[in-house]
């Protein structure tokens, strides 16, 4: 990276590199590297500005203390939620009560917005209690003003008032006293508005008593969570004339240019969400006002107190679907070999606003009707060699539009092993081949796939003379 993206204010447009805000260059902290910040804050005329910029990264962290930490929200196990640890800076021992209230009410306003409040499940919320020397956070509410705090958060970081920086490698090392993080919020002990972002290190930080701040850090997860670019401008007359960009939310291309190629976000075009409108191809993001195009007339990544756009929103749900699974559990275990006689039940990892659909297979074929989380797999098809039992469950959310995205992503697929059970001939189960099987194997005489059931006693796929003979070969009692 350039050595000029030195502060936040001497970006220029025309400077700016196509920063990629989840460039994946810094995985973690060390001496003598940078890290990506992000200071993106609101501009005169309520737009944000700000943009990326590099700082210095801390130094790695020794023997760091451990703090408690408590779980706010649990939706599950947390090797299958997206995980949000709050860690405190500026927060005495006495202030610990206060610290937990604040944590509640901001985890609360958190909830009720996209992705959250669609995929709550999806979340666990968690608060580590980081207990500082001093209270409140460095040059609050002036420059120069120095305080003893356990993350060394500050205000004008790398001379810009707004920007709260924080020790990522402090703020990780807190948030490692949590069960599991995949998003750290770093949270001041401050009345003064102020925030950043880190996308590689998965830390953002907010000013916990200032309201519009955390709207900086839903933006800011917008950055590090769903890899989203600004999109905003200076309104300055600079034009981008590079190739097309990364991330999903940006493009060089016009409304007409997206709907031939089909690329980025030529599902949504034409489509109308609340607040943010029509979905389109509008000029001027990621600070250049010409040559780069952004999907709606505002949006999160654009200004503060708005929703997210649908191929932003679209982004953070299939970031959500790739860092969990749409199953916490099965019984018997994914994989297993079950014998046929017995259930198979799914523990799914529901949204909340809507349903998963599942369906139930045998090798290729759906199983009709068989479109909930559990199975009963007594009168299923089995061969001597076994069958594949399936289950695919996909996400059929409306707020994801590209659907080869939902293939890739929204689709998931979990095998069981189906064995026979004993004397597969007695096809009524009730201990004896006998006049009764023989009448049912005949009833379903020519049947083909899960249709023909027990009846295709060799699973060969359909019931015929091969079946009739191991029936009249095994009459009698079942010896089991
Ligand atoms: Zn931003």
């Amino acid at each position: 990276m350039s050595a000029f993206i030195a502060s936040c204010l001497a970006l220029s447009p025309l400077l700016a590199p196509p920063l990629r805000p989840q460039g994946g260059a810094a995985d973690g902290a060390r001496r003598g590297e940078k890290e990506l910040v992000t200071c993106c804050h609101p501009g005169e005329h309520g737009m944000l500005e700000g943009g990326p910029l590099l700082l210095d990264a801390p130094e790695a962290v020794a023997g760091f203390s451990t703090w408690p930490s408590t779980t706010i929200e649990s939706n599950g196990p947390v090797a299958n939620r997206v995980d949000i640890v709050f860690v405190g800076d500026g927060f005495q021992a006495a202030q610990q009560a206060s610290w937990a209230t604040l944590v509640s009410q901001r985890w609360a306003t958190i909830a009720s917005r996209e992705p959250v409040v669609s995929y709550r499940r999806y979340f666990n919320a968690h608060r580590v209690d980081v207990t500082s020397a001093d209270a409140g956070v460095d040059n609050d509410p002036t420059q120069g003003i120095a305080r003893n705090t356990a993350l060394d958060m500050g205000f004008w970081c790398s001379g810009i008032e707004r920007l709260l920086c924080v020790s990522t490698s402090k703020a990780i090392a807190a948030a490692n006293c949590a069960p599991q993080w995949n998003q750290i919020l770093a949270v001041a002990n401050s009345t003064k508005y102020g925030g950043a972002g880190y996308p590689t290190a998965d830390v953002c930080t907010f000013s916990g008593f200032e309201s519009s701040s955390l709207e900086v850090a839903l933006h800011e997860f917008g950055h590090s969570f769903g890899d989203l670019a600004d999109e905003y401008d200076y309104a300055d007359g600079t034009t981008y004339t590079g190739p097309e960009l990364g991330e999903v939310n940006v493009s060089i291309q016009t409304t007409s240019q997206m709907q031939a190629s089909g690329s980025k976000w030529a599902a949504w075009i034409g489509v109308s969400l609340p607040t943010v409108g029509a979905h389109g191809s509008f000029e001027g993001a990621r600070y250049y006002q010409f040559g780069i195009r952004r999907p709606t007339s505002n949006s999160l990544m654009r200004s503060l107190g708005v929703p997210f756009n649908g191929p932003g929103l679209e982004q953070m749900i299939v970031k959500l679907h790739q860092q969990t699974m749409m199953l916490d559990a099965a019984v018997p275990a994914v994989n297993a070999s079950v014998v046929r006689g017995s259930s198979v039940t799914a523990t799914l990892n529901q949204p909340s606003l809507h349903a998963l659909s599942t369906q139930w297979y045998l090798g290729a074929e759906a199983i009709v009707g068989a479109t909930g989380s559990s199975i009963d797999t007594r009168e299923l098809p089995v061969g001597s060699s076994g069958a594949q039992l399936r289950l695919v469950v996909i996400d059929p959310t409306t707020k994801v539009r590209n659907e080869a995205l939902r293939t890739q992503w929204l689709r998931e697929n979990y095998n069981w092993t189906l064995v026979r059970d004993a004397c597969p001939s007695d096809l009524n189960r009730d201990g004896r081949v006998d006049g009764a099987d023989l009448t049912e194997l005949l009833s379903k005489w020519g049947t083909a796939g899960v249709a023909a059931g027990r009846a295709d006693i060799d699973g060969l796929g359909s019931v015929e003379g091969g079946d009739l003979a191991v029936l009249l070969g095994a009459w009698g009692l079942c010896n089991s």
